[in-house]
């Protein structure tokens, strides 16, 4: 079994639920006593969000390549970084390492793609939502990507930095997001891509009416897959 590195805390509340997810695919496949290889480095979140706010993304790239290289140092043989937002910096993660980072929007993509959606929602937060970084990703896969507009993007990026990343599940939140993307769907989406790691703390296939990509476990179902490959 190949070793996983994991580039979290960002935040720790969708990095847990890698750690779970990576470890229960593992035993389910493997069996037994079976659990998942990993190294991981766990940043100060503090550090990132206000990177994030002052646009330094250049600054962000830097310390996350540095991890990448410390968790490369320690025996990773991938880096699976555990938040859509910052493959804004993937670019400079993958420079500074000789191991493959898996995208995880290109895991997303394949994923849609496979279910035979072509137009997606995306939710995330406003920097994935807004810069081209992450929906160009996903159209370079043949996709058509939608995002929520005014209050309703507001709302979607508000509810991550001010409940979800510190924890907080609320159910007013639930319906909020619900009703985003119903609106979403009534503009054409065919499915919704929950491109914030904790966003699926929040709501999930039961609470839509159309196809759910939950990016913490596909991202987790792939980092299991290039592990026993
Ligand atoms: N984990 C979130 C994401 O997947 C947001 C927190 C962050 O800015 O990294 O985008």
């Amino acid at each position: 079994m190949r070793k996983i590195g994991l580039l979290g805390g960002m935040s720790w509340e969708s990095t847990a639920l890698y750690y779970r997810l990576l470890n229960e695919d593992v035993r389910d496949r493997l069996g037994g006593f079976h659990s998942a290889r990993i190294v991981m480095a766990s940043v100060d979140f503090a550090d990132i969000e206000a990177m994030q706010v002052a646009g330094d993304w250049d600054a962000a790239g830097a310390l996350l390549a540095e991890e990448a290289r410390a968790l490369e140092a320690a025996g990773a043989e991938c880096v699976v970084l555990c938040t859509n937002t910052m493959h804004r910096v993937a670019d400079a993660i993958e420079a500074a390492v000789g191991i493959p980072l898996i995208h995880l929007a290109d895991v997303t993509a394949d994923a849609v793609r496979g279910a035979g959606v072509a137009t997606v929602a995306l939710l995330g937060t406003r920097f994935t939502m807004e810069q081209p970084f992450y929906a160009d990703r996903l159209r370079s896969h043949g996709l058509d990507v939608l995002v929520p507009e005014g209050d309703d993007l507001a709302l979607v990026h508000d509810v991550i930095y001010d409940e979800l990343v510190l924890g907080v599940v609320r159910e007013e939140s639930r319906a909020a997001y619900v009703d985003v993307v119903r609106r979403l769907v009534e503009r054409g989406a065919g499915g919704v891509v929950l491109g914030c790691t904790e966003i699926e703390l929040l709501i999930g296939p039961g609470d839509v009416e159309v196809p759910v990509f939950a990016t913490t476990a596909l991202h987790a179902r792939a980092a299991v897959d290039f592990a026993l490959s």
